[in-house]
């Protein structure tokens, strides 16, 4: 059956970029829809103030052009959304990708059909294609807070997730930021510097350290660049894809000996004293003894206290879940914005939020009335760029209802019952575990080459056995435990932060390299665990 394309791609962010250059550039007909107006993904929608990767721009970037990351210029250490996007713009261009992106096109639903699939779009679009790729991302679909009222604020009401392009001006504004997780960390400390006064709203305090961000040294980028074969090479062997971790490094290579618990506490005050930040986790029990997370998070309380002035805010900016559990983020003054006198933390542990009203918000003691709310309150993680599509497949089954229980899926790369349809960096992966792009191109050239393999043997349909899934799933599941599904830490990893959503450990935690090998081994078996016709 002829199809309109060969290969549909969901998404023009990283993935869905380096997807369509690679089957470009085996002859495949690839096309792309695109919610946004332009490229990027995560970096188009997530413009907030502050935006900023958490892997050093030297590795969060392509590895397969040597062309590419020779030319362009990265000039911070840790890159700041606009020059991510502005990178991927530079991609988009260089190799004439744009021409092959429908944008502002949302896909809605996804039906498989006689071998093929049918996409069909918001705009009323409908097409065909033999293979459907979904690029969509880990952190793309947000998540509207359950808050009474919050539809009835008068104010303005902007979303870290979906920032005016232009940027919002703050000045003079009395502003209210709901959610302290990465997007709130790193927004609060510049809307605190525009602000005539921002309250902070915390449900749960952060885990962050110091991004320890700088501006690339002169002659820096350039010994970089010479040694770009040796960094990608060691990002491939690593188990979270990158080797530099700018504000984690000192974890690295081999990571503490000392136990915490045979500390004494004059010796865990030193270790802050000597090391800052990072001195409160530097100790090789912390993740395995919760007991040793405990007294870390204790020496990060002290760490607090050094920085915030007023004792009951530095209180209760220290997590009351376990170090490990969610994403670490990394800020530039977050808790010095604290001792601002325009600055205000509302504890909702001891203040609950009740309403959002047309003024402001109104906690269980207090009436804040504000100009402007920033909620910055996460997405539905991993699975709900997927679920909100309507996505069926074989036999009419919908994806919503196989994953009810969570996902299920053959190396985050397939799901039973979906013959044609991949997944990139799909549950069941590395995935946001690892630096993206590294799990990114991995994902892109094993289907690449799938693909290929395919066309080359008349193959035209593929689709992993039951067997191998829940195989696969069972396998991930190995590593849900201890501090990743303590039952005090919502984490999205775990879909724990989405009301109803099953909670399953959604990424696969075994590490970059040993996954690759896997998939590599599949590959090398004749694609063991799926089944081709
Ligand atoms: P998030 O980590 O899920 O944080 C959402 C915040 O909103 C949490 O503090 C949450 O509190 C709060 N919240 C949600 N609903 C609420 C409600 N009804 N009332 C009060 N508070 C509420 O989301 P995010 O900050 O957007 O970050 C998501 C992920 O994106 C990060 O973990 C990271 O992987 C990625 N990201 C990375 C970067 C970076 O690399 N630099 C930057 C931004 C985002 P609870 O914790 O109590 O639920």
């Amino acid at each position: 059956m002829k199809t309109d394309y060969d290969v549909v791609i969901v998404g023009a962010g990283f993935s869905g970029l380096y997807m369509l250059h690679k089957l470009r550039e085996l002859g495949f007909r690839a096309h792309v829809f695109e919610m946004g107006d332009g490229v990027g993904g995560t970096w188009f929608w997530n413009r907030y103030p502050g935006a900023r990767c958490d892997v050093e721009s030297i590795e969060y970037s392509f590895s397969f052009s040597d062309e590419i990351q020779q030319e362009w210029n990265w000039t911070e250490v840790m890159p700041a959304q606009p020059e991510v996007e502005a990178y991927l713009n530079f991609v988009c261009d260089k190799l004439d990708l744009r021409r092959d992106i429908e944008f502002e096109t949302k896909v809605t639903a996804l039906t498989y059909d006689d071998a093929s699939w049918i996409v069909e779009t918001a705009r009323g679009r409908r097409v065909t294609c033999r293979f459907a790729i979904c690029a969509t991302g880990c952190l793309s679909a947000p998540l509207e807070p359950a808050i009474d009222g919050l539809h009835s604020f008068g104010g303005t009401t902007l979303y870290t997730n979906r920032f005016p392009k232009g940027g919002f001006d703050f000045t003079d504004k009395r502003v209210a930021v709901i959610g302290t997780g990465s997007s709130g960390v790193q927004s609060i400390p510049v809307i605190a510097q525009q602000a005539d006064e921002l309250y902070v709203f915390q449900r749960s305090a952060a885990y962050t350290l110091p991004s320890n961000t700088r501006p690339l040294e002169a002659g820096e980028l350039e010994e970089l660049k010479a040694n770009y074969a040796d960094i990608r090479r060691a990002q491939k062997n690593s188990p979270a894809g990158t080797v530099r971790f700018g504000a984690f490094a000192a974890f690295i290579p081999n990571g503490p000996v000392t136990k915490i618990m045979d500390a004494t506490p004059q010796e865990r005050i030193k270790a802050i004293d000597d090391r800052g930040w990072l001195g409160a986790f530097l100790w090789s029990d912390v993740m395995f003894d919760i007991e040793a997370n405990k007294a870390a998070t204790e020496l990060y309380g002290e760490m607090i206290k050094r920085v915030v002035k007023d004792p009951d805010t530095a209180a209760s900016l220290v997590p009351h879940y376990p170090f490990g559990c969610k994403r670490v983020i990394i800020d530039v003054d977050y808790f010095e914005t604290f001792n601002r006198d325009n600055v205000t933390l509302v504890d909702l542990r001891k203040d609950p939020l009740e309403a959002i009203t047309p003024t402001g918000i109104k906690t269980s003691s207090s009436e804040f009335e504000v100009d402007v709310l920033v909620l910055a309150t996460g997405f539905d993680a991993m699975t709900g760029s997927l679920l909100r599509m309507d996505i069926r497949g074989r036999d009419g089954r919908r994806l919503a209802d196989e994953w009810a229980e969570g996902p299920r899926t053959y190396l985050g790369l397939q799901i039973a019952g979906f013959p044609n349809l991949f997944t990139i960096t799909g549950p069941g992966s590395p995935s946001v575990l690892s630096n993206m792009v590294t799990s990114i191109e991995q994902h892109v050239e094993w289907i690449a080459d799938l693909l290929d393999e395919m066309r080359s043997t008349g193959q035209t349909v593929i689709e992993p056995t039951t067997e191998a899934q829940d195989e696969w799933v069972g396998h991930v599941a190995t590593f849900a435990f201890g501090v990743r599904v303590d039952p005090t830490c919502a984490s999205w990893y775990l879909g724990a932060n989405v009301p109803g959503k099953p909670r399953v450990y959604m990424p696969y935690s075994g590490g970059v390299p040993q996954y690759k090998a896997k998939c590599d081994e599949v590959a090398a078996a004749d694609y063991e665990g799926f089944v081709r016709t």
